[in-house]
């Protein structure tokens, strides 16, 4: 492959939102549409752009994520854009995707991304129930999340949907309806997440309290069943736990990430690894700004086997599995060395399929899958 071992992704983090939800514990703060700092978030990014050491390696895909880079102003985010274009050896066939929420996304501000270079949508959708969206605290209602996709979807080369399942009385049968509501838009690709509670959240703190509860495991696992059948029966692959997608249509910038290779991360709060070396940027978007340079608040060296433990981790969660030429290339070991008996104990129950080349778990394991990736560090 042309350059290997040095193409490499980037993900640009944009930290702000109208609002915080209840259940997220991304880097994002909030604030007024009025008062987002376009311009001097562009500038931040290209001075740390400059820092990082990127010359003479090929780009692969970028991602604007967040928060939600969709409240960016799409000339701002164009030109952190061309400075990326600029900094690496890029190709002219990038895939180039922006987060966006239903609040902030209409045909006029995708055809002004898509002017920006800007060729893939993904849209925080979460839900088209008007309950588990107030649940979710969100902004958009089911209405208004469904006029956004129409509105996109003839306009934007690729679209993609999140929504959420797991939540408080959501059976299989509603996510279907939820499903169905979502495809019938168009969209290409979606990825189906299950609700988790995270300690550092308006839902964790409620939940500590037992004043919030998820959906049961057994309705948790029928759902996950029941939403890959109808994604299979809309012609999608299911290619990664929680992400389906067309024929042709996976996204391209978290297959490079669940592959183990190389991603830039700019921004507040964004996580890089080149190198073997990662970091993370200060998540506070004042000292971001206010930073000559990257304002790094953490930064470790990943030994080989870090990385062998990681690219199991994150391949063994996709339909293509893990690699052992990948790896060995990457860290210079071989993924199934010392593992030897795990993987004979696991491809014995059916878990694992093995052969010369990868190591991959079967869809039907799926549910499974933090036990098996368990047993194998
Ligand atoms: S819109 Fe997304 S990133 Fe922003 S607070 Fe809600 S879940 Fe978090």
């Amino acid at each position: 492959m042309m350059g290997q071992g040095l193409d490499t992704s980037a993900y640009v983090h944009f930290p702000w939102c109208l609002k915080k939800c209840p259940y997220c514990d991304f880097a994002s703060a909030a604030i007024r549409r009025g008062e987002v700092p376009h311009e001097d978030y562009t500038d931040a990014i290209v001075r740390e752009l400059e820092g990082r050491p990127v010359a003479g390696r090929r780009l692969e895909s970028v991602f604007f994520g967040g928060g939600t880079p969709s409240l960016w102003d799409p000339k701002a985010l164009g030109r952190a854009l061309a400075a990326l274009r600029g900094a690496f050896d890029a190709g002219g066939d990038l895939e180039i995707t922006v987060e966006c929420n239903p609040t902030s996304i209409d045909a006029e501000k995708a055809a002004a991304l898509r002017e920006a270079g800007v060729n893939r949508l993904s849209i925080g959708v979460q839900s088209v129930n008007d309950g588990r969206l107030r649940f979710l605290g969100r902004l958009h209602d089911a209405a208004g999340a469904l006029r956004a996709l129409e509105a996109v979807v003839p306009v934007m080369e690729r679209v993609s949907a999140d929504l959420m399942f797991g939540m408080p009385g959501q059976t299989a049968d509603d996510f279907e309806a939820e499903i169905d509501a979502v495809l019938a838009t168009g969209v290409e690709h979606v990825s189906a997440y299950a609700l988790t509670i995270e300690p550092d959240t308006q839902f964790g703190a409620l939940h500590r309290k037992g004043r919030l509860t998820l959906a049961p495991e057994g309705d948790f696992a029928d759902t996950f069943e029941r939403a890959r059948e109808v994604f299979r029966a809309a012609g999608m692959i299911h290619y990664e736990v929680s992400n389906h997608a067309l024929p042709g249509r996976t996204s391209q910038h978290n297959q490079h990430y669940w592959r183990g290779g190389d991603y830039l991360g700019l921004g507040a709060g964004a996580v890089g690894t080149l190198n073997g070396r990662r970091y993370k940027n200060d998540p506070r978007p004042e000292r971001y700004l206010a930073a000559p340079a990257a304002a790094e608040v953490f930064e470790e060296t990943l030994e080989p086997d870090d990385r062998v433990r990681e690219a199991l981790m994150l391949g063994l969660r996709t339909d293509e599995g893990v690699r052992f030429d990948t790896v060995q290339a990457r860290t210079g070991l071989d993924a199934r060395a010392g593992r030897e008996r795990a993987i004979a104990r696991r491809v014995a129950s059916g878990d694992l399929v093995v052969d010369d080349e990868r190591m991959r778990i079967p869809h039907e394991r799926w549910l499974h899958l933090d036990g098996i990736v368990a047993d194998l560090f």
